[in-house]
């Protein structure tokens, strides 16, 4: 349970302006999320590490000096747009590239992928390995589809202290994929989380009963037992990580960084209990083990449970791992003291974006480039259809919540919720800027991926620019023309997503959606009757992925579990399409 919050919505922005004013000789905060405080050499490859919040220390306790240059943070539970990425990437940069490292999950892989390719269009060489050190997440044959856990801290260790020791972009990488490669964790759980104003928590664990494998989120795991004793959990989590130890590892004199983490609600007393045994279990399988860690490194929330993380060093990777850190949350070994840079200074480049509390997306402060009368009377549509998707959105907030925790994080209402606000917000200050219609809807699909974060907030920005570029600044857009800049959105968001129809996801209600959509305009219909016929068909479409096994995004690994309740992303864009065909039918001018 979480007790105390102000408004629920702002509770991770406020979360960081606290963690910045407790920690200023550590950290800034620039837009997106936070970078060091003391600066970095210039020519030293600059580590950013991101994610969701809600996970304390990681991401914002790691950034500081042997540690990550930088964190982008997102929403609770939810990836940084890439927009915040983008930003933190370019403040950290020190001109040798940005080495970018993260739980494997499908919105960060997705947001962390887009601010990649614009850090590239900008001349700034990145390179990427996302962890993936959970053993219950995938088969082994499948080690690139696991999920992140604690065994994120053994990446970003070894990678920053390559930086710190002056390695390349590239050698970068290379230690930390050699570090994930060597990382396996396995994880247990007794209760979930509660998100701050949610109403019940996110998932349960029956009462009694330890879930074994449980992901931080909420995703499956693979068997539920009785709670075992101390012992016999040690037990459980060593027996299964030396079933599958790295390639040429053999576990007798190997050498091996336990480490036992927490994940909200367990004590620290309990974890030692725990890891008293585990060391007793190590040593009789003729393990060396090396700088133990027992506490807390990757949390969620309030949850109770635990992994176990084994990280099977070789040379290289142990003298990194070694090297001194200094970061809020995290410290080893001894640094001299450094002063702090100047307040504004962060670890920006000249050209970088100057320090402000609250990220925004590009281009909020460009002049805002005016329509004609005609496409500004279609903006003012465009602005009812922002306020309409606002309304249907907050009707549906708990139940758009409800249906992503039986096979996701729960948090899709509250993502789309927030990405709908910004978006109206975006939307009808452009508007009453005299904007266009295709700037007006353009500025809210920037504000809704950057403000939502998460899958969803991204491909939403997706199809929203590529309905707004069909729009234009002058005249009004034929029917044809909306047509073709959902088959756009769709198309765009195939790409990003890679998702195929059938894979429940919210594809499944956007390719009949547009289908129907170009054929009822192609025979001549108006806008207003083709787009409600075309909801009819993304509403029915997205009613019957509740029948389809989830195979993209988080709820792939919910499997079997979440057949039977429909993909949250389909019902969402089916909802906001029907109720977008209610106000253009509505509207006095429909067409
Ligand atoms: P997150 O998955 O990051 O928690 P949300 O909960 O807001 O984000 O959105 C979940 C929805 O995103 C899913 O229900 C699905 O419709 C959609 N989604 C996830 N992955 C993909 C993908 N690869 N392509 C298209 N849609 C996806
Ligand atoms: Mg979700």
């Amino acid at each position: 349970m979480t007790r105390l919050w102000n408004d629920p919505a702002d509770f991770a922005d406020e979360m960081i302006d606290g963690f910045v004013a407790a920690n200023g000789a550590h950290v800034r905060r620039v837009p997106g999320g936070i970078v060091r405080a003391t600066g970095a050499p210039d020519g030293q490859v600059a580590v950013v590490i991101g994610g969701g919040s809600g996970h304390y220390p990681a991401f914002a306790g790691l950034v500081g000096r042997g540690l990550a240059h930088g964190a982008a943070l997102g929403n609770l539970f939810a990836s940084p747009s890439a927009q915040q990425i983008h930003a933190v990437a370019r403040a950290a940069d020190r001109g040798a590239g940005v080495f970018f490292t993260y739980g494997n999950y499908a919105g960060d892989v997705l947001n962390f992928d887009a601010a990649q390719e614009r850090l590239r269009g900008d001349g700034i060489d990145t390179a990427t390995v996302a962890v993936t050190d959970d053993i219950f997440s995938a088969p082994p044959g499948e080690r690139r589809r696991r999920r992140g856990i604690a065994g994120d801290l053994t990446v970003f260790r070894t990678a920053a202290a390559a930086a710190e020791a002056g390695y390349d972009l590239a050698s970068v990488a290379a230690v930390a994929a050699r570090a994930n490669d060597r990382t396996r964790s396995i994880g247990v759980a007794f209760s979930g989380c509660a998100l701050p104003g949610a109403p019940s928590p996110l998932f349960s664990v029956p009462a009694g009963r330890m879930a074994v494998g449980l992901g931080i989120h909420g995703e499956p795991g693979i068997d539920e037992t009785a709670i075992p004793t101390a012992d016999e959990l040690a037990a459980l989590l060593v027996d299964r990580l030396l079933a599958e130890l790295p390639e040429d590892v053999t576990a007798a004199g190997a050498r091996v960084v336990p480490i036992l983490n927490g994940l909200g609600s367990l004590t620290h007393e309990e974890l030692f209990v725990v890891y008293r045994r585990i060391a007793q279990l190590l040593e009789a399988a003729g393990i060396v083990i090396v700088d133990p860690h027992v506490g807390e490194y990757c949390t969620s929330f309030d949850m109770a449970g635990g992994s176990l993380t084994l990280f099977w060093l070789d040379d290289e990777l142990e003298r990194l791992w070694g090297a001194p850190v200094d970061a809020p949350a995290y410290r080893r070994g001894a640094l001299p003291a450094v002063t702090t840079l100047p307040a504004a200074a962060g670890l920006a480049a000249p050209d970088a974006a100057p320090a402000t509390p609250a990220p925004s997306g590009p281009g909020t402060s460009a002049p805002i480039l005016r329509g004609d009368a005609a496409s500004q009377d279609v903006a003012r549509t465009v602005r009812g259809a922002l306020e309409e998707i606002v309304r249907a959105i907050d009707e549906n907030v708990d139940e758009l919540g409800r249906i992503d925790a039986v096979a996701g994080d729960g948090d899709h209402g509250i993502g789309m919720q927030r990405g709908s606000h910004a978006a109206l917000a975006a939307g009808a200050a452009a508007a009453d800027a005299g904007a266009g219609a295709r700037t007006v809807l353009a500025r809210a699909a920037d504000a809704w991926a950057d403000r939502a974060g998460g899958t969803s907030g991204a491909l939403w920005g997706v199809i929203l620019n590529a309905v707004a570029a069909r729009l234009g600044d002058e005249g009004r857009p034929s029917a044809a023309a909306v047509a073709d800049g959902v088959a756009d959105g769709l198309r765009g968001v195939q790409v990003q997503g890679k998702a195929e129809r059938g894979d429940k996801t919210l594809v499944d209600a956007l390719i009949p959606f547009s289908l129907a959509l170009q054929s009822a305009v192609a025979d001549g219909l108006p806008l207003a009757d083709a787009w409600r016929t075309a909801a009819d068909d993304a509403a029915r479409a997205a009613a019957e992925t509740a029948e389809l096994m989830p195979r993209l995004g988080r709820a792939r690994t919910h499997g079997a579990h979440a057949v039977g309740t429909p993909d949250p992303g389909a019902i969402s864009l089916a909802l906001i399409a029907t109720r977008v065909g209610d106000l253009l039918a509505g509207a006095p001018e429909g067409n």
